[in-house]
């Protein structure tokens, strides 16, 4: 189905087999905008050959807004679609100990400092290193950083082409974890896609920005390769709007109930998305 994208000429040949992920999280019920996702993810896995894994990842880490009814209706309705993911399920909320263990590396090599400003005085912008040279001690209360460094990150997204980040003045110092204890996703989604040994990301491209941090985090935990990045077109409700949970006739549960059928909900996100492919010659 994907042939005119040539998957197997995608993937390098260092990044054989592939392993791949899909990565929900239980915040809500799986809408069209997932199906596209997974619609790729497995599409692109499977293309590359027999020996290509796709993971299923629990992402649960935002222990508030998860919920296990979310969890449980996502594990049925991607069984319903009939995308069947490698091995077991893995949860966030259950790797604690491996993020620990993880940050507990960085904090060793002064990589990491606490850091005590509030949501509210950092405001939309980058984390201006408002703590960085405070020293001070980890606390309940307070989040922890890593201190970046100020390279540029470059990688060839292999669908979007070559591409460069500087995460330092992008995000600034990456928060691990918050001042309510939660691991963040950056921290956890770098962390498990190296232990899992994700060597292919593919998610949609309002992720794109993120990408040059990942793999930087990634290279201070001492990953080496970085896994490789594919990011898909978003399914979009307008031109500039993206489809979201609240946007009607979007969510797999509805029609399902409806009466469509897998292969109808899966065509209807895919070909939403097609017609906006800008295919790379
Ligand atoms: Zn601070």
């Amino acid at each position: 189905m994907l042939d005119f994208l040539h998957p197997q000429s995608l993937i390098p040949a260092g990044a054989r087999p592939v392993i791949t992920r899909f990565a929900p999280a239980p915040t809500g019920y799986l809408h069209l905008g997932h199906v596209l996702n997974a619609f790729y993810v497995w599409s692109i896995a499977r293309a590359s050959g027999r020996d290509a894994r796709v993971l299923l990842r629990i992402e649960d880490h935002d222990r508030a807004r998860s919920r296990p009814e979310f969890e449980a209706a996502l594990l049925e309705d991607l069984n319903w679609l009939g995308f069947t993911a490698d091995g077991e399920v893995t949860r966030q909320s259950e790797r604690g100990a491996l993020y620990e263990r993880a940050l507990d590396s960085l904090r060793k090599r002064g990589l990491t400092y606490a850091c005590e400003c509030s949501r509210s005085e950092i405001g939309a912008g980058p984390y201006p290193g408002t703590c960085r040279s405070k020293n001070l001690q980890e606390a309940a209360g307070r989040g922890v950083r890593v201190r970046l460094d100020p390279s540029t990150e470059r990688f060839d997204d292999l669908r979007l082409g070559p591409q460069e980040q500087r995460p330092v003045e992008q995000s600034g110092d990456v928060l691990v974890r918050d001042r309510d204890g939660n691991w963040t996703y950056q921290f956890a989604v770098v962390v498990d896609d190296w232990l899992q040994g994700v060597n292919l990301v593919i998610r949609g491209e309002d992720l794109l920005d993120s990408t040059g941090r990942q793999i930087q985090l990634a290279r201070l935990l001492r990953r080496h390769p970085p896994p490789r990045f594919f990011h898909h077109e978003l399914l979009m409700k307008s031109a500039t709007q993206k489809l979201s949970k609240s946007d009607g006739d979007t969510g797999v549960r509805d029609l399902r109930a409806k009466g469509w059928t897998a292969d109808a909900v899966i065509q209807r996100a895919v070909s939403s998305a097609i017609s906006r492919l800008q295919l790379r010659k």
